[in-house]
């Protein structure tokens, strides 16, 4: 695992550009994803550090109780397009680390970074079979799940495959972590740095072209912030770069397919139908007339019951919708059936305690847009956005990925030892 961080560090930049050859996000943002990656691979080199089990010396008359954590055996993790890399790497460098054969389902969109992947592993030594990548659609998800041989699933993608995966695999008696979907809201409350909040909010909506489970797709602004952060971003939203993934200074790409970018669009149009107004509306962007492009959007006035708020559209638009409240910005994220992401933009600490403590969104963000928590932290959602009982990498992966076993142990001398029907007392 030394080895692959060595090569994995190396290789960022071929990697990147594999990536973003598939996926159409652009290099930059791709390398910033195999460094995120990476981390995880770090967090991996120092795993005995979690695998040790912990023991208490003479629980009884020459009686020792010690526990131990042990591999699964055989794990599959079945992962989306939005992070070829990043997303396994969640998963196998943690998975192997505790001692487990991994099989990776890549997604059929781009499945060539989890290929170099498996051929960079074997360079540095980890024995052919450790890894493994099967490529495939439904077919092959379901072909895994159904494997006897197969003890865990990870599977990360949308909220409706997550829940099937997590059904089927669950059925047959299997350990499951499914991570859905999101709609990230970022609460901005009157008294925040409304520069800093624009910058974060088109960061964090328009980055990678939406396509992140974290990205900021609701924009909750609390009374006297609406005007002034809708007047910032949409000052920003000319200034961003649209262009090919391998263009130097492009800071946005395509979206991954036709279907995706005709979807995104169509969510624009019926929202303008529902009654939101749309500040910016990436539909007459202008954009490179080769490839599935779609402009930054900004939609104003929004309201809880429109599609466009209910739905993940997964592109880059951004939804404003307005509050007179901070109470009531809590309370309408409470009410989103996700529960992944979200962040509190303000100057107010009290306020920033408060939010963390009554928000039910699994990941939070105080002054931080896109709150992925680094590889010593796990990552997971609350509600819509997981289902299963442990988040994915960190201390979490460990309990996932290891089953916990406890030895009661005795060196009795030979000549002590009697027949005792007794039930075993701690005496
Ligand atoms: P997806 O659900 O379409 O696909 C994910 C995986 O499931 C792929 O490997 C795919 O081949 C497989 N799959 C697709 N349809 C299937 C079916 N009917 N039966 C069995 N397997 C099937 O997701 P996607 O479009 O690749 O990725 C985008 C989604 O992933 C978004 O909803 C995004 O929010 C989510 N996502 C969530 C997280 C998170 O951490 N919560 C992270 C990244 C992406």
């Amino acid at each position: 695992m030394f080895k692959f961080r060595e090569l994995l560090a190396d290789r960022t930049t071929e990697l990147a550009k594999v990536i973003s050859s598939e996926h159409g996000k652009v290099v930059s943002d791709a390398a910033g994803e195999v460094a995120r990656g990476l981390e995880n691979v770090e967090f991996a080199c120092g795993i005995a550090n979690h695998l040790k089990g912990s023991i208490n010396e003479q629980v009884s008359d020459g009686i020792e109780v010690y526990s131990l954590r042990q591999p699964l055996g055989v794990v599959a993790g079945i992962t989306p397009f939005n992070f070829p890399a990043m997303v396994p790497a969640w998963m196998f460098a943690t998975a192997i680390a505790c001692g487990n054969a991994f099989i990776c389902k890549p997604s059929e969109r781009d499945p060539s970074a989890s290929m170099l992947i498996g051929e960079w592993l074997i360079e540095a030594g980890l024995p052919p079979g450790v890894f493994s990548v099967v490529n495939g659609d439904k077919e092959a998800v379901d072909a895994l799940i159904d494997h006897h041989d197969i003890s865990a699933v990870s599977f990360v993608g949308s909220t409706p495959i997550a829940s099937y995966v997590y059904q089927r695999a669950t059925a047959l008696g299997k350990r499951v972590q499914a991570l859905g979907g999101a709609k990230n809201h970022m609460l901005v409350l009157p008294d925040a740095d409304i520069d800093m909040a624009a910058d974060a909010a088109v960061s964090a909506a328009y980055g990678s072209a939406g396509e992140r489970c974290m990205a900021v797709s609701a924009l909750v602004a609390v009374g006297s912030a609406a005007d002034q952060l809708v007047q910032a971003i949409s000052e920003r939203i000319p200034g961003v770069k649209i262009g090919a993934g391998n263009e130097p200074g492009a800071e946005m790409g395509p979206l991954v397919t036709a279907e995706h970018r005709d979807k995104v669009a169509g969510y624009v149009q019926r929202a303008k139908q529902d009654g939101a107004v749309a500040v910016v509306d990436g539909a007459h962007a202008d954009v490179p007339s080769l490839g599935f492009y779609f402009g930054p959007t900004l939609l104003d006035h929004v309201t809880p019951d429109m599609e466009c708020y209910q739905d993940e559209i997964f592109g880059p638009v951004l939804a404003v919708v307005r509050v007179e409240t901070f109470q009531e910005g809590i309370d309408l994220i409470n009410r989103n059936a996700y529960g992944n992401g979200t962040a509190i933009f303000t100057r107010d600490g009290g306020a920033a305690r408060q939010f963390q403590h009554e928000v039910q969104v699994g990941m939070v963000g105080i002054n931080v847009p896109i709150p992925v928590p680094v590889a010593y932290h796990s990552f997971g959602g609350w509600k819509a956005s997981l289902f299963g009982d442990t988040h994915m990498y960190g201390p979490e992966g460990v309990r996932f990925y290891t089953r916990a076993k406890a030895v009661t142990a005795r060196w009795p001398v030979p000549s002590s030892s009697q027949v005792d029907l007794g039930f075993p007392q701690n005496t």
